[in-house]
């Protein structure tokens, strides 16, 4: 039997939300059985109660709101950023042959924005599949496949399982795969899994929490200008969802490596096609850092997605100039250098390395 003055944890938890109101979690209640209301529990239980290791317990404090903390975005904000892209790139449209349209991803528009040499390089340069470009798309189909894991999650099954579904399923990697030597097979398994066991232990378990309604490779897409034009980019996680016109939703890219200027730009892109295409943006943005466990938060606001339309703008003329042969592209120097396939022919690039010393690079990296 219970003892008086004793205090129960509920593992129904209360005061922050990740997804929508009612969807709870964080701080345990205490159920007082009888007596006075004293306290016997200590400032550690509740982590221990939930189950959640510290880096778990930030992504909650990091990505929790209460209901408050939910904005009500202005009437009108989706439909004046449809204007605006409409109006901007209106010129574009109408210089594309009748057959023609343009995807804008968040790739070419980082690629135009950054060095233009390379962005017209890559764009001839056909495309051709690694280990490390291959890790983060097995990584991520196995952390989409550990959100439905009915068992406890094991990094190696599910790294398994992602290659043989990606192998299976015609996706675009499926023949890399399928003819992979055994020993990058290896290297690829190895690397996958370890970002997968990276979100495992720093991310909160998903699958124990339906309620925050995650959703794994969201795909975004709007057409505009008779669908000339189409915005598309891809989520690698989405927690809660809008009620009504209150934003609720939380976008998170998963990074391994470095963090970047272009991660933040990546996010407004697809915070821009979530407004013009419901009309709600989403509240909040982030990049999950899988080598550090820590997460880089931004909260979604009107300047944030004006801007993102006016970049879309820019990067999309600039594509067309430069396409047309309009006007020569500009050399923008910088660490991406180190890894860009012309480095061994391109004397900006050469020599922006060598003026650099390597710890500025070490930090760089
Ligand atoms: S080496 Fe650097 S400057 Fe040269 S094309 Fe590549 S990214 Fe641009």
């Amino acid at each position: 039997m219970a003892p008086s003055h004793a205090v129960y944890m509920d593992d129904r938890i209360a005061d922050r939300e990740v997804g929508n109101t009612g969807q709870r979690l964080l701080r345990p209640r205490v159920r007082y059985v009888s007596g006075p209301r004293v306290r016997y529990v200590s400032e550690t239980t509740p982590n221990a109660l939930l189950g959640l290791n510290e880096a778990q317990e930030r992504v909650v404090q990091e990505l929790g709101a209460t209901g408050e903390q939910r904005p009500v975005f202005p009437d009108g904000l989706a439909v004046g950023l449809r204007e605006r892209l409409t109006t901007g790139l209106q010129s574009v449209a109408a210089n594309l042959d009748d057959s023609d349209n343009l995807f804008i991803s968040k790739f070419l528009l980082s690629q135009v924005l950054g060095c233009e040499a390379r962005h017209i390089h890559e764009l001839q340069r056909e495309f051709a599949w690694s280990v490390p470009v291959a890790r983060g798309t097995v990584a991520h189909k196995a952390i989409e496949l550990s959100v439905h894991w009915r068992t406890v999650p094991v990094a190696n099954e599910l790294v398994d399982q992602s290659i043989a579904t990606l192998t299976n399923n015609g996706s675009p990697i499926a023949d890399y795969l399928l003819h992979l030597p055994e020993a990058e097979r290896a290297q690829l398994r190895s690397e996958a899994a370890n970002s997968t066991q990276a979100f495992l232990d720093g991310f909160p378990p998903l699958r124990a929490k339906p309620q925050w309604r995650p959703a794994v490779e969201v795909r975004g897409r709007y057409e505009f200008l008779n669908s000339k034009l189409v915005l598309s980019g891809k989520v690698d996680l989405t927690l809660g969802g809008p009620t009504g016109d209150r934003s609720g939703r939380v976008f998170i890219d998963l990074k391994t490596g470095r963090r970047s200027r272009t991660h933040v730009d990546d996010l407004r892109f697809y915070a821009l096609i979530e407004t013009v295409r419901y009309g709600t943006p989403p509240r909040a943005l982030a990049s999950y850092y899988l080598d550090e466990s820590r997460l880089s938060v931004e909260t979604v606001s009107q300047d944030l997605l004006w801007s993102a339309a006016d970049r879309v703008i820019a990067g999309v003329e600039r594509h067309q100039t430069l396409l047309n042969g309009e006007d020569v592209p500009i050399y923008r120097p910088g660490i991406a250098c180190r890894w860009c396939p012309m480095q061994s022919e391109c004397e900006t690039g050469k020599a922006w390395l060598a003026a650099t010393d390597e710890d500025e690079l070490q930090i760089l990296s």
